[in-house]
């Protein structure tokens, strides 16, 4: 394909345009190489037919039958249905078509149909093939089928097209991998490896493709962090030197006592910074845990010795809220915070603040988005580190000096894991909650039940507690989901709570709306407030003690442990009412961890055990940076692999470890910055 290049938009792509370019960003796709690298999440076998006599019912199948009759029915609601008998030697079988009336145009008779889609018992017509896809046998299609993932609008066909369409620039993709680690570890050829990932000519070439690809992806992401790692070897830090007398007058002024593990962690952050070498510390500690404070006693080391700090968040919710307990904490001692967000960043006017004046920085990712310039950064904090791509905060750190690093989270990693996808990261574990905390009731509230919920939760709303009600909303019905939590806003502030105010918090909201909605409920003037999932990181109103999660069934486990981390957060007593079906088995099983147990790690287990790690693993909310085809943990061994081979290459071969990175980066972004070196 002439002019077309491996980073031109799939917009300029024969046969798509901007629609179909639209829907594919959905996906994740933007340029041709995304298209190359856009692996198909199954295949049908179709050098293996399903001889029609045979069939019986299931998810999916394959045949190729010979059509005999067409008969084609509009209902009175305009519904149109197409019947198909379809036949080969073995029998024949009736195919149903739903609402694609454009299909009788296509059908005749004598025509030979490839057909791939569920089978159904139904009582008045027997067996029936429910079609998910089909093609006109030609005799040279019976291969084996990619089947890519979807959204809504994108049709299987289509895809295939267009993605075979991408692999004709396939030629332009340049196996980077020397030989010599190809060969050791038996690793085959990358344009090889992607062409078979798309289309096997049998099914055992995917284990050896998929292999090759994980490790590119976990190579790459490894070297990425040995490089940094190898840049930082280089530099001294700041050797802070904190006026302990002052620090204890900070820790003895606080509402509370420090839980052992609070102190312990402090004791190996500050040990840490005193020294002058840089620090990079993890700090991992369940919901609730007490992560904030200790995040704030560094800051003021830091501030203490003169230097500024940045604590960067995953929300803008969020950000005000650490703003806000920043500001109220470090009141007597005269530590100046400031606030910087997308929001305000976008109207500068409004940041009068010079960063140069503010000691403490709180902000979303918009303080690496190049505006701040920090005149003497000297720690960076990121708090609820999923959502940031772990080297991002590598751009951060090529802002300041050498600054120290602490990073914050409350999703449990095995500890073999941590080393290996963290490197150097020290890490630190509180395994602690404060004491009197009286531990969160979880019960499941079947529909039946409900009225009696509501019930309970007016008389502790009339003893002055707060509730959240949290629906669910995800990107592929966002539009219906955001209408479903206004409705169930509306009903709630008219039929259920008349007496109290009931309050709205989505995603759509502007962040001054955001802030003023959890302002209102911080403040106790909202007592309900229904929300969409932005809440369930960090989140802290202590005097919020119910949470209802609404269809339980639509929230992953790791991520219902979160938001039920939002209550449970003072000496009251605090519950959390499940809502939602619970027909499968999986269902079930999600709901009963709940009500087992209040330990993040445990339900994290079940999480692994249910789900399938992958799917854990993978999602924004597991906090590990994301990949397309690796999964750390299944694909641990080869992880291991890459982590030794990039570390090997960087200490045998260091121009070459550089080079490959510099010609690949654009492979890991999205889970990795990009930016993050050069
Ligand atoms: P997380 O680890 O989830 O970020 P937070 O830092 O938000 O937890 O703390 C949760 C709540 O516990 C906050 O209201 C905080 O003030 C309180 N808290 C933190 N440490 C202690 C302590 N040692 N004793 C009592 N309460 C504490
Ligand atoms: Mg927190």
């Amino acid at each position: 394909m002439p002019n077309v290049r491996l980073d031109t938009p799939v917009q300029y792509l024969k046969g798509v345009g901007p629609k179909l370019a639209q829907l594919l960003g959905k996906l994740g796709v933007q340029t041709i190489f995304d298209l190359i690298y856009f692996f198909p999440r199954d295949y049908e076998d179709r050098t293996k037919l399903k001889p029609i006599g045979d069939l019986r019912p299931a998810k999916l199948e394959v045949i190729c039958g010979e059509i005999i009759r067409v008969n084609a029915q509009t209902t009175r609601n305009r519904f149109s249905v197409i019947k198909v008998e379809l036949s080969d030697r073995t029998g024949s079988v009736q195919a149903v078509w739903f609402n694609q009336p454009y299909l009788t145009k296509l059908f005749r008779r004598g025509m030979k149909l490839i057909v791939s889609g569920k089978v159904e018992f139904s009582p008045f017509d027997g067996l029936q093939f429910v079609p998910r896809d089909f093609e006109i046998d030609t005799g040279a299609n019976l291969k084996i089928v990619p089947r890519y993932p979807l959204t809504e609008g994108l049709y299987p066909k289509k895809v295939r097209a267009i993605t075979e369409a991408a692999l004709g620039c396939l030629p332009q993709i340049v196996d980077f991998l020397p030989v010599v680690i190809r060969q050791k570890l038996n690793l085959i050829d990358l344009l090889l490896a992607i062409t078979n990932l798309h289309y096997p000519k049998k099914l055992t070439d995917l284990d050896p493709a998929r292999r090759r690809l994980i490790f590119d992806e976990f190579f790459l992401f490894q070297l990425a962090l040995g490089l940094e790692q190898q840049a930082r070897s280089k530099k001294t830090g700041i050797a802070f030197n904190p006026d302990q007398l002052k620090l204890n007058k900070f820790i003895g002024s606080l509402p509370f006592v420090l839980t052992a593990a609070q102190q312990r962690v402090t004791a190996e952050i500050l040990a840490d910074m005193k020294q002058a070498k840089v620090m990079n510390r993890l700090v991992q500690g369940d919901v609730g845990s007490g992560k904030t404070i200790v995040a704030a006693m560094a800051a003021y080391v830091a501030v203490l010795a003169g230097y500024q700090v940045a604590l960067m968040v995953p929300t803008e919710i969020l950000a005000g809220q650490h703003f806000r307990q920043l500001t109220e904490l470090f009141k007597p001692y005269q530590v100046k915070i400031g606030l910087l967000t997308g929001a305000i960043n976008r109207q500068k006017k409004a940041n009068k603040e010079k960063p140069a004046k503010v000691d403490i920085f709180v902000g979303t990712h918009a303080l690496i988005q190049g505006q701040v310039e920090f005149e003497r950064l000297g720690l960076v904090i990121i708090d609820e580190q999923h959502r940031f791509g772990v080297l991002q905060r590598a751009t951060l750190v090529k802002k300041g000096l050498v600054p120290d690093v602490l990073v914050m989270t409350a999703t449990p990693i095995p500890r073999s894991l941590a080393l290996t996808l963290y490197g150097d990261l020290d890490r630190s574990i509180i395994d602690e909650l404060p004491p009197g905390r009286t531990p969160i009731k979880t019960h499941y509230v079947p529909e039946s039940k409900r009225a009696d919920a509501y019930k309970f939760i007016r008389e502790r709303l009339k003893a002055g507690n707060q509730v959240y009600i949290v629906c669910p909303l995800v990107e592929e019905s966002e539009k219906i989901d955001l209408k479903a939590a206004m409705d169930e806003a509306t009903r709630l502030q008219k039929e259920v709570f008349p007496e109290f105010k009931v309050g709205l918090l989505h995603g759509r909201l502007k962040n001054e709306q955001k802030d003023q909605v959890m302002r209102d409920f911080a403040a106790g003037q909202v007592q309900v407030l229904v929300s969409t999932t932005v809440i369930e990181v960090g989140i802290d109103v202590p005097n919020a003690t119910i949470i209802i999660v609404e269809h339980t069934e639509r929230f992953g486990l790791a991520q219902l442990h979160q938001l039920r981390g939002r209550i449970g957060r003072g000496a009251k007593e605090s519950f959390c009412f499940l809502m939602g079906t619970t027909k499968t088995e999986e269902a079930k099983a999600r709901i009963k961890a709940l009500l087992d147990s209040n330990d993040g790690f445990q339900i994290a287990e079940v999480d692994f055990k249910l789900r399938g790690p992958g799917d854990y693993i993978g999602t924004r909310q597991s906090g590990l940076p994301m990949f397309r085809l690796a999964d750390i943990i299944t694909d641990e061994a080869i992880l291991r692999e890459a982590r030794e081979a990039a570390l090997t290459l960087i200490k045998e071969d260091l121009n070459c470890a550089r080079n490959i990175w510099h010609s690949q980066r654009e492979k890991i972004k999205g889970s990795v910055t990009s930016a993050a070196l050069n």
